[in-house]
C-alpha cells in the first residue's frame, strides 16, 4: 500500500471541514471522507445559524473564542464570503440563577473583553419585548453574533478543495487500523493509507474510537430548534435584537431574524433525550416544544406565533461538556475532536488546532497569553476515565 495522503479527515461536519481547510492551507495532501451528502441534516452542523460569542464561563474559552473570530476572518478572506454576522450578545437570567453571570463577567474581564452589565430596567428599555421583573439582569457584549452555519461549512470545504484537498461525500469509513505508524482506512471496497488521521466524527466518535479499542463516556442527545412567525416580528429584526442566552436551568437561547427564515429562532439548550445517531428519529419532541413555548409565554410573548420550521440536531456530549481536541494515547498520529454541543463557533480554530496537532504534534495558539489551558481538552482527563462520570451539561 502506498501512502496516498498525508492526512485523512474522517467526518466533514463543521469541525472536520475546519481541519481540512487548515491542512490544505498548510499544503498537506488531504483526503476528507463524509458518510452522508455534504451539508446533510443527520448530525450536528446543519441549519442556518449558530451563536458565536466572546462571553464564556472560563478565561480559556474566552481566549479560544477570540482565536475563533480571527480564524473565521481568515476563512472569510480566503472564501471572499462573510460567514460571521455581529448582532451583539445578551446573557440574561435571574440574579439567583443556576448559571451565575458573575463567572462570565469575570472571564471576560480576565481577557480584557469589553462588556456592559445591564439591570432589568435597561434591558426593558433597549428591548421592550423582554417581559422581565427586576430580579433579572444581563451582560451585553457587542461582538456576539451569528455564524451562518451551512454557508460556513460549505465555504470551509470549498476553499479546502480549491487549495488541493480531495473531499468525498457518501463514503462511510468502515475500518481503521494503525499499521507501523501509519493508518489504513477502508470504506466498502475502497482503501487508503495515510500518515495521519483526524477523527471528527461528531455523534459517531465512539464508533470510530472503537476501532482502536478506545471508549470514552459520551452521550448523544437529540435536540431541536424552532422558528416562530412571531407576532411582533419587526422587534426581532436583524440589527434590532441580539442573540441571547437565558442563563438558568433550564437554559434557553435565541436569535434575531436571520437568513431566509423570516422567523425567530428559539430553543432550549441540552433539553434533548439520549439517542443512537444511526437509528434516531427526526420528529418533534413535544416536551422541548412545551418548555420553549412556556418560557416564551412568560418572558418573550412577542416572539410567539405559528412554528414555521422545526429542525432536529445531535449534541455529542462529554460529561463535562468540555471539548476533546487531542491525540489518541499511544497513537500520536491520530487526533480526535468532539464539540460538546457548543463547538460550531470554534470550528474555525478547532480546525486549526487539529491541523497543527496532526502536522506538528503540538498546538501553537495562545499568542503567548498563557490563558489558553489546553489540558481541559485532553482525552485522558480524569472525567473521561470514569465509567459513570457525573454529567454537568449546564454551561
Ligand atoms: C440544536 C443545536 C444547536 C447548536 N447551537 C450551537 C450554537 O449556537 N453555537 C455553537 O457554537 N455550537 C452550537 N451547537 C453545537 C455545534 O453545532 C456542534 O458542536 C458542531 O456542529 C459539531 O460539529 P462536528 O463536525 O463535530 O459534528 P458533525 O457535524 O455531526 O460532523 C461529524 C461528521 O462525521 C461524519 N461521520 C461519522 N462517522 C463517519 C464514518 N464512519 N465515515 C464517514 N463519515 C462519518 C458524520 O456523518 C458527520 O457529518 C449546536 C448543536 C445543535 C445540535
Amino acid at each position: 500500500m502506498t501512502r496516498d495522503y498525508d492526512v485523512i479527515v474522517l467526518g466533514l461536519g463543521a469541525l472536520g471541514s475546519g481541519a481540512a481547510y487548515w491542512l490544505a492551507k498548510r499544503g498537506a495532501r488531504v483526503l476528507g471522507l463524509e458518510q452522508f451528502e455534504f451539508g446533510h441534516a443527520r448530525g450536528s452542523s446543519h441549519d442556518w445559524s449558530r451563536i458565536i460569542r466572546l462571553s464564556y464561563f472560563s478565561p480559556a474559552y474566552v481566549q479560544l473564542a477570540k482565536e475563533a473570530y480571527a480564524a473565521w476572518s481568515s476563512l472569510e478572506r480566503d472564501a471572499q464570503e462573510q460567514v460571521v454576522f455581529k448582532t451583539g450578545g445578551l446573557d440574561i437570567g435571574p440574579r439567583a440563577s443556576a448559571i451565575p453571570l458573575a463567572g462570565y463577567a469575570g472571564s471576560m474581564r480576565a481577557c480584557d473583553v469589553p462588556f456592559e452589565e445591564l439591570d432589568a430596567r435597561e434591558i426593558r428599555k433597549r428591548w421592550p419585548v423582554w417581559k422581565i421583573g427586576d430580579e433579572i439582569h444581563g451582560l451585553f457584549q457587542a461582538d456576539g453574533g451569528i455564524v451562518a452555519a451551512d454557508r460556513a461549512t460549505a465555504a470551509l470545504r470549498r476553499v479546502a478543495t480549491a487549495l488541493g484537498a480531495t473531499l468525498r461525500e457518501d463514503v462511510a469509513v468502515s475500518a481503521l487500523r494503525s499499521v507501523n505508524g501509519e493508518i489504513d482506512i477502508a470504506a466498502g471496497s475502497e482503501r487508503w493509507r495515510a500518515g495521519k488521521l483526524v477523527i471528527a466524527a461528531g455523534a459517531w466518535t465512539d464508533r470510530a474510537l472503537a476501532h482502536f479499542g478506545l471508549r470514552i463516556p459520551f452521550e448523544v442527545t437529540k435536540e431541536q430548534v424552532m422558528y416562530f412567525r412571531a407576532r411582533e416580528l419587526s422587534s426581532f429584526a436583524f440589527g434590532r435584537f441580539p442573540i441571547w442566552i437565558w442563563m438558568d436551568d433550564p437554559a434557553f437561547y435565541g436569535f434575531p431574524v436571520f437568513g431566509e427564515t423570516g422567523a425567530v429562532k428559539v430553543t432550549q439548550d441540552a433539553g434533548g433525550k439520549a439517542v443512537d445517531p444511526d437509528t434516531r428519529g427526526f420528529e418533534e419532541d413535544p416536551e422541548i416544544s412545551a418548555r420553549v413555548s412556556g418560557f416564551m409565554e412568560r418572558y418573550l410573548p412577542g416572539a410567539l406565533g405559528p412554528v414555521a420550521r422545526l429542525k432536529t440536531c445531535l449534541y455529542a456530549l462529554t460529561p463535562d461538556r468540555d471539548f476533546i481536541i487531542d491525540a489518541l494515547p499511544g497513537l500520536p498520529n491520530i487526533t480526535v475532536t468532539v464539540g460538546g454541543g457548543h463547538g460550531f463557533k470554534f470550528a474555525s480554530v478547532i480546525g486549526r488546532m487539529l491541523c497543527e496537532l496532526a502536522l506538528d504534534g503540538r498546538v501553537s495558539l495562545d499568542g503567548g497569553s498563557g490563558r489558553l489551558d489546553l489540558s481541559i481538552f485532553k482525552i485522558d482527563r480524569p472525567v473521561l476515565q470514569m465509567t459513570e462520570p457525573r454529567k454537568t451539561y449546564m454551561l
